[in-house]
């Protein structure tokens, strides 16, 4: 199990539950390590204090615990401090991406979202040292392999519901963070029946002439149908941002679709 926090609740009698029963891993995000910026993201006074304090008891501890940021217009400018401080504490920065649109589908957080270019700016200074070529055959690889799969009907192409589901506080079950349909209360129910029901519905293809069903960049894109479903209502719908955010990605491993230009017409045709 990996528990997701923002660690403002991990007091020192949460961090003796966690050392005897500890998870795989605490997932922990910290947004800036600026008590102003970080208050002002999280909109809760005094949150920046109990985070920090939550973290060292994690380490303290020896429960294992992994950091994420969101890279956000408020926090840009400071990723390279935020990154130094995480290498301090033997720790990677890591982006946690993309934001989507609340559970109740308030499209605020959206309005937060980094524009593709600056996204792609950071992630390649987060490869730095990484082989360049090998990232490029990696890409160029995986387009081949996309190649072959298409059409693809497949609605649900991650790994949710084989291998990981999501529990919230109150115990109730769900394929993944963002697809709060079905959910099982495993106070009341059984796991099995989550996972019976989950594999149903991943099992589930596009009933629409989507342009996301063809499209040649689905293997970079980050649009998912529990994104796509709290933000426009239809897990089958693209989305503009992360048609922006795909198209700029393949277009900087300069090996898109030159020999195939179907989705970007596609794409500034039907969106
Ligand atoms: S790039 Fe656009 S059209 Fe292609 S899968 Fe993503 S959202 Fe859909």
């Amino acid at each position: 199990m990996t528990l997701f926090t923002s660690g403002v609740l991990i007091s020192d009698a949460m961090a003796d539950v966690l050392k005897k029963l500890p998870p795989f891993c605490v997932e922990l995000t910290l947004n800036s390590i600026d008590r102003e910026a970080y208050e002002r993201i999280s909109g809760v006074e005094g949150s920046f204090e109990k985070a920090l304090a939550g973290t060292r008891r994690l380490k303290e501890k020896g429960i294992p615990f992994k950091i994420k940021t969101m890279a956000l217009p408020q926090n840009y400018e400071m990723l390279d401090d935020i990154k130094g401080f995480l290498e301090n504490l033997g720790q990677k920065l890591k982006l946690g991406l993309p934001i989507h649109a609340r559970l109740n589908g308030d499209l605020t957080p959206c309005h937060w979202r980094l524009a593709p270019e600056k996204v792609l700016a950071i992630e390649d200074r987060l490869n730095k040292g990484f082989p360049k070529k090998k990232i490029k055959a990696d890409f160029a690889e995986r387009l081949q392999s996309i190649k072959e799969q298409i059409p693809n009907p497949r609605l649900f192409r991650c790994a949710a519901g084989s291998d990981t589901f999501h529990i919230d506080p109150y115990g109730n079950m769900f394929l993944c963070g963002t697809v709060r349909k079905p959910s099982i209360n495993l106070l009341q129910g059984e796991i099995m029946e989550g996972r019976k029901q989950f594999s149903e519905l991943v099992a589930k293809e596009f009933m629409t002439d989507s342009i996301c069903r063809n499209c040649l960049l689905w293997h970079i894109c980050r649009r998912c149908p529990g994104i796509a479903s709290l933000e426009k209502g239809d897990a089958e719908a693209p989305i503009e941002y992360f048609c922006q955010l795909a198209r700029a990605e393949a277009s900087n491993s300069q090996k898109w679709i030159q020999s195939d230009q179907r989705c970007e017409r596609r794409n500034d045709q039907e969106l």
